[in-house]
């Protein structure tokens, strides 16, 4: 439920930069979604299909990076994917540290057409 402000939120913001460039209209928007950013790409989705109505952005591509989340050793200094039920680190055995990689959620750019 809570993609639907965040959704409204990249509408807005492409449309801002369509119209900025003058664009007809948005043909793909490219977003970077983390793995542990807390938003669903298919809620996403749904909800773009819905708000992009009678916007510039209707129609446009949606296309998401997924970012996977990495945890850091604080030995081996290696970033890593943990496993299911453990966060220890593939090298040495420690438990590692979350990152700031996963938690991404931004507009990487837009493709227009003009
Ligand atoms: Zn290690």
């Amino acid at each position: 439920m809570h993609e639907f402000p965040v959704t409204e939120q990249i509408i807005k913001i492409a449309a801002e930069q369509a119209e900025k460039n003058n664009a007809l209209k948005v043909t793909q928007i490219n977003l970077v979604v983390g793995e542990s950013s807390g938003f669903i790409g298919e809620s996403i989705q749904m909800y773009f299909d819905i708000i992009s109505e009678g916007t510039i952005c209707k129609g446009a591509i949606l296309k998401m990076e997924n970012v996977k989340t990495k945890w850091k050793c604080p030995a081996c200094d290696i970033l890593y994917s943990r496993q299911p039920l453990s966060f220890a680190c593939p090298n040495c055995g420690m438990d590692g540290l979350p990152t700031e990689i996963g938690r991404e959620f931004y507009v990487q750019s837009i493709e227009i057409e003009t």
